[in-house]
């Protein structure tokens, strides 16, 4: 079934009669459509159809599956109006603006507006054989840039030195960082988001490096915590704790699975190691067309792992004014259980 008979049943479910599809990423998804921070997608029972405007006129022409109409608001909204007549009409609540409901409420005064959350979401934590292709790329190209750059972390070199470089390597391949590259040496490393900085790497710094490629508008995501020189006994055994933590979670991954109930693995192997507060964030997450998208791999989380999902196992251990350690790797659920798609080394330290 394509994805667009799928979203109409999901519809049908949430008691709507149309959606108006305002997530850029959801817009590209049912589309095509590789601007979608100026496209709508309006999808309606028998319909469906791209909104954007007159710049894009060739490109939605050459990209888009869907019939197109180059509008402005308040156009737009007319237009769409004439497709609706009235009902109930969902719009994504997660991403429409306050702003941008009113206009929607002013210009469709017979519709009924309904919030929806996460239809478009939950279709494309699957993906399909194509963007596992884009996804495998993506990760392929972040594997060598890593692999490239990885002499280049050692001692008297600045952290944002490592994170141009990488930048640097993509661009060059023609695709671009995924998210502001992560690298974070000695104390920095207890940040989980520690942005690179100007601090130079020392002798003896675990530096972490999370990393991603987006490539063709498919994104990787993957995390590596290497030595410079030796470490201090404590971050060595820190490192080998998150490494198990890591490694047990990966094994357990098989479709089926309650993300919960994973997220947990990993936590009760930190928490052996008496690491249990030192895991500050979620296990994982899917990745796609954005970096961070369903499933969440969580406590709280009530996905359930499929075949098709590509997610992150991502378990660290940070300790204030000490250092820390992160180690990530992407995978494919499979019928039978997983595939690993990054393959750049992790290091004993
Ligand atoms: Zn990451
Ligand atoms: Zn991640």
């Amino acid at each position: 079934m394509s994805r667009l008979d799928q979203l109409r049943r999901a519809m049908t479910r949430a008691g709507i009669d149309a959606l108006w599809v305002s997530d850029p990423a959801n817009v590209r998804a049912l589309s095509g459509f590789t601007s979608p921070k100026d496209g709508k997608v309006l999808v309606t029972a028998d319909g469906a159809t791209l909104y954007t405007d007159a710049r894009y006129t060739v490109q939605a022409q050459e990209e888009s599956g869907l019939p197109q109409v180059i509008a402005r608001p308040p156009e737009t909204y007319s237009h769409a109006a004439g497709m609706l007549g009235g009902g109930r009409i969902g719009f994504e609540a997660d991403s429409l603006t306050v702003a941008g409901l009113q206009e929607l409420q002013k210009h469709w005064s017979a519709a009924t507006l309904v919030p929806v959350h996460g239809l478009i979401q939950e279709l494309r934590a699957i993906k399909s054989q194509e963007e596992i292709g884009a996804i495998r790329a993506a990760q392929d190209l972040a594997d060598r840039t890593f692999e490239e750059v990885r002499p280049l972390i050692r001692a008297g070199v600045r952290e944002l030195d490592v994170a141009l470089e990488i930048e640097l390597r993509l661009r060059w391949a023609g695709a671009e960082a995924a998210f502001e590259t992560i690298v974070a040496s000695g104390v920095r490393g207890a940040m989980p988001h520690g942005s690179a900085s100007a601090k130079v790497i020392e002798d003896g710094d675990l530096v972490t490096v999370d990393m991603g490629a987006r490539l063709g508008g498919y994104n990787s995501d993957m995390t590596r915590t290497v030595a410079v020189g030796t470490p201090s006994a404590e971050m060595r055994r820190v490192y080998g704790a998150v490494l198990e933590a890591e490694e047990t979670a990966i094994r357990a991954v098989r479709p089926g699975l309650r993300a919960a109930d994973l997220d947990r693995v990993a936590r009760d192997v930190l928490a052996g190691h008496g690491l249990a507060e030192a895991f500050s964030h979620s296990l994982g997450h899917g990745v796609g067309l954005e970096v961070h998208e369903a499933p969440g791999l969580r406590g709280v989380s009530e996905d359930v792992l499929q075949p098709g999902m590509i997610i992150t196992i991502e378990p660290g251990a940070y300790l204030p004014g000490v250092g820390g350690v992160r180690i990530e790797d992407l995978l494919l659920v499979t019928e039978d259980g997983y595939e690993i798609l990054s393959h750049a080394p992790k290091e004993s330290v």
